[in-house]
């Protein structure tokens, strides 16, 4: 045990008595893990994320810098955040680095450390919301320009760095009017930055292309009837008849996941999501009756390497067709080819001089990328290609957990850190590219 001379004793009561509080530490130095820190305890989580908090901050970030802001407003309350530093020669198209402002809703009560305190363990550890997905690269591009700068390195190209509203429910009201906008025009963008994911390997994961997510409602009317007749077409066995005729399509394509053949973003997804029919009498439905509706509801998604035409001409013959009485709802969400009828996927070979310098810039800063990947998921990326924009979705995050959307949600220090520096190498050599 210490024991304090008397002499500490009597100072510290002295700074008792006059109101001091020495029992208080030093504010700790801003660091960029601290900063990453104050952005992570900004409660961005739907369904109210505090845009206008994240955007000060972040603003507040960039001018430190010296970067030129905007906040743009594509919706009320929906601020987009544009910041710019430019080139030495504007007629060049720019480099565009996007991240969304919003994240998705935590359970607290499910977490080891509240998920918006980001706490950060004694190993590094920072818990928090949107750790991954996708605070990190919003402060990564920063603390990079921030390096880049006080290095005085001076871009070729403009680059423009982006922080959208909306993305987790959509990006209708974000990326989606961002990327159709006048504004948007103007900045001539040639490549974006979008983010990706973590992997718990050692290579960094990059996503050339996503899968666009279709809801379809399928609706069935028949005769109703009493519960012990059996006559043909009722609503129910209609659209059952639909759902094991999906079913079948599912398991084939998921058959091809389990044989190795196709990674999981690479096939069509099926998946029912509700059911709903029944006549409800009291507490429960009633037993002696067979309804006249039922309706079941799926989520599905289509690779970029499919042909929509095909599916939708799959879904009006065999899984809803009118001979069997059904109807169906098919909403889209979001393009599934670009504004010239192609694929919305970013060429990952030579055929793309961004893809070659990106590809070198990692391994300038000691990274190794893993094999280019379809996103099983959906990204505002999709808008950006649909503009015929080669766009890449990349967060640098090695040696890590996928965790976003999940419960404890977190990112090591050291990881951020590391990322940094790629961005630092990448950012240097996208912007001073010429080709
Ligand atoms: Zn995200």
């Amino acid at each position: 045990m210490y024991t304090p001379p008397s002499s500490i004793i009597v100072f510290t009561l002295i700074l008792i008595a006059t109101g001091a509080h020495p029992e208080q530490p030093e504010p700790e130095p801003e660091t960029p893990v601290t900063r990453f820190q104050t952005y992570l305890r900004i409660k961005t989580a739907h369904p109210n994320p505090d845009y206008a908090s994240a955007v000060s901050f972040l603003k507040s970030q960039a001018e430190s810098i010296g970067l030129k802001t905007r906040t743009l407003h594509y919706a009320p309350n929906k601020p987009l955040l544009l910041l710019t530093w430019p080139g030495s020669d504007p007629t060049l198209p720019s480099l565009l680095l996007n991240s969304h402002l919003d994240s998705v809703p935590a359970e607290p009560s499910k977490w080891a450390h509240p998920p918006f305190s980001a706490h950060r363990t004694p190993d590094g550890l920072i818990f928090a919301r949107g750790a991954q997905d996708d605070k990190c690269i919003a402060v990564q591009y920063l603390e990079a320009i921030r390096n880049l700068k006080g290095s005085n390195f001076n871009p070729i190209r403009t680059v423009h760095v982006s922080y959208v509203p909306d993305e987790e429910i959509g990006g209708v009201d974000g990326a989606a009017k961002f990327a159709v906008s006048d504004e948007f025009k103007e900045l001539k963008v040639g490549f974006v930055l979008d983010e990706g994911q973590a992997n718990p390997g050692d290579e960094f994961r990059v996503f050339y292309a996503d899968r666009t997510p279709w809801n379809l409602i399928v609706k069935a009317e028949g005769m109703p009837g009493h519960g012990s007749r059996m006559f043909d077409n009722s609503a129910m066995e209609n659209l059952m008849e639909s759902v094991e005729v999906m079913t079948r399509f599912r398991e084939a394509q998921f058959d091809e996941v389990k044989a190795g053949n196709a990674a999981h973003s690479e096939v069509i997804s099926v998946n029912p999501v509700y059911l709903k029919a029944g006549i409800v009498s009291g507490d429960g439905y009633a037993m002696n009756m067979q309804p006249s509706e039922a309706e079941a509801g799926f989520n599905i998604r289509i690779p970029p390497t499919v042909d929509p035409e095909l599916v939708r001409k799959r879904i009006a013959e065999e899984w809803a067709p009118q001979a069997r009485n059904l109807t169906y709802q098919l909403i889209e969400k979001g393009p599934s080819r670009d504004y010239m009828g192609r694929p919305l996927m970013t060429p990952t070979d030579d055929s793309n001089p961004w893809w070659s310098v990106f590809k070198q810039a990692v391994a300038a800063a000691g990274g190794k990328l893993a094999k280019p990947e379809i996103l099983a998921s959906t990204t505002d990326a999709r808008f950006m290609r649909q503009q015929g924009i080669p766009t890449l979705g990349f967060s640098p995050m090695t040696n890590t957990p996928i965790l976003l959307h999940d419960h404890n949600e977190f990112l090591k220090d050291t990881i951020f850190l590391k990322g940094i520096k790629v961005y630092e190498s990448v950012i240097s050599a996208l912007s001073s590219f010429e080709g």
